[in-house]
């Protein structure tokens, strides 16, 4: 069984995909073909938002969104503490400081309440100045944006939706992705739209802040990439990504959040009543990057991770380590907030294998092997 069956998803999908990798080649178009552009334009379409401007991967797309609105040193940007790296790194990669936000335990996600304290925390305390907030749609499901944006307006801070896990998930009949005053999202190839090595995209409503990302992500080209009028970056999606994210956003509308979220129902069920499972609010829709359920404690939660190991089951911790304790921000004055929920998930969580392809049977043997370990079946 595999965490995240990509050689399945190639399977099915070889004929398309391997036509498309072939017409790149043979057409020589490798930087910025038409693919690009031809991809732009189809996810702008899906996420619902006037721009989408690809890029190299997800934390590209981040930096290239804090760049174009220029925060630095003195500015505080408030990240949740349970995420991925990139969330944090790339505010202090521009000089500001990220201010650590704790989570709700059920949906694994910011919590509106820890923000709003640690806004105004932070204004008191008069050091840095508020400047925006990097919501991160985690495993899949888009944050509390009916809380986050009204605090965002009341305190004047811009929204930075980190999409890289959310692409696909939706509020009501939004989709992730445009949430945000510039969203993001990454198409590392695990992520829930992947290609065959990095990637990632932008997405904004605001022709001002798409123009200048255009620049930035291209060596901060005036009218062509000889005519330098700012300070950028080299960070394009190859044309060969394009061609096979093309193919794959055709199945990824089709069938395949519709198919993951079938597995995830499945899992929701058989495991009701034997660990906690993760909430999906109603009106919200996960794209499920991951499948993460709580356990009691860290033995039992290392312990279920070996004994699935044992029986060859992969399982991954996401994540073992809350970003304030992460060796790269021991010096930052980083923490203004209790951040003892994401403390303690850290300790209690574990990601069972999901994707759209995953057999019942294959999910059942997960199932029997967490009931056996937590002593509910013999
Ligand atoms: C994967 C990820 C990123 C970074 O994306 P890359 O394409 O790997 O650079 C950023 N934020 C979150 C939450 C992620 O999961």
């Amino acid at each position: 069984m595999q965490f995240r069956d990509l050689k399945k998803q190639y399977k099915v999908l070889k004929k398309e995909i391997d036509e498309a990798i072939v017409t790149v080649a043979a057409n020589g178009n490798y930087i910025m073909g038409n693919q690009v552009t031809e991809l732009e334009s189809e996810l702008a379409d899906y996420v619902g938002v006037k721009h989408c401007i690809s890029c190299a991967n997800g934390t590209d797309a981040l930096t290239l969104a804090v760049m174009a609105w220029g925060f630095g040193e003195g500015d505080a940007v408030f990240v949740p503490d349970f995420t991925f790296f990139s969330s944090g790194e790339i505010v202090a990669f521009e000089g500001a400081t990220p201010i650590f936000v704790d989570i709700e335990e059920d949906t694994f996600n910011m919590s509106a309440d820890s923000l709003e304290r640690a806004i105004e925390i932070v204004l008191a305390e008069g050091k840095f100045s508020p400047k925006a907030v990097i919501t991160v749609d985690l495993f899949g499901l888009p944050a509390d944006y009916d809380k986050i944006s009204a605090i965002c307006k009341k305190y004047n801070l811009q929204l930075l939706e980190d999409g890289a896990q959310g692409f696909g998930g939706k509020i009501r009949e939004k989709l992730a992705c445009s949430f945000g005053d510039i969203s993001t999202t990454s198409f590392f190839p695990a992520k829930p739209l992947g290609c065959y090595g990095d990637g990632g995209a932008i997405f904004t409503n605001n022709n001002q802040l798409a123009e200048l990302i255009k620049s930035l992500r291209i060596h901060g080209k005036g009218t062509d990439k000889y005519d330098n009028i700012r300070i950028g970056m080299n960070s394009r999606l190859d044309t060969i990504q394009a061609a096979i994210l093309k193919v794959k956003l055709k199945a990824f509308k089709q069938y395949e959040v519709e198919d993951i979220n079938k597995a995830a129902k499945r899992y929701t069920e058989m495991l009701d009543g034997v660990v906690k499972t993760p909430l999906v609010p109603d009106e919200f829709l996960s794209s499920w990057a991951q499948y993460s359920i709580l356990l009691e404690n860290k033995e039992q939660r290392n312990g279920l991770q070996a004994f699935l190991k044992e029986n060859d089951i992969p399982s991954m911790i996401y994540y073992i380590k809350p970003m304030h304790e992460q060796g790269a921000f021991i010096d930052f004055d980083c923490c203004k907030v209790d951040l003892s929920v994401t403390k303690s998930v850290c300790n209690r969580v574990l990601s069972l294998p999901i994707h759209p392809y995953l057999t019942k049977e294959d999910q059942e043997k997960v199932v029997i092997n967490i009931k056996k370990f937590v002593g509910v079946i013999a």
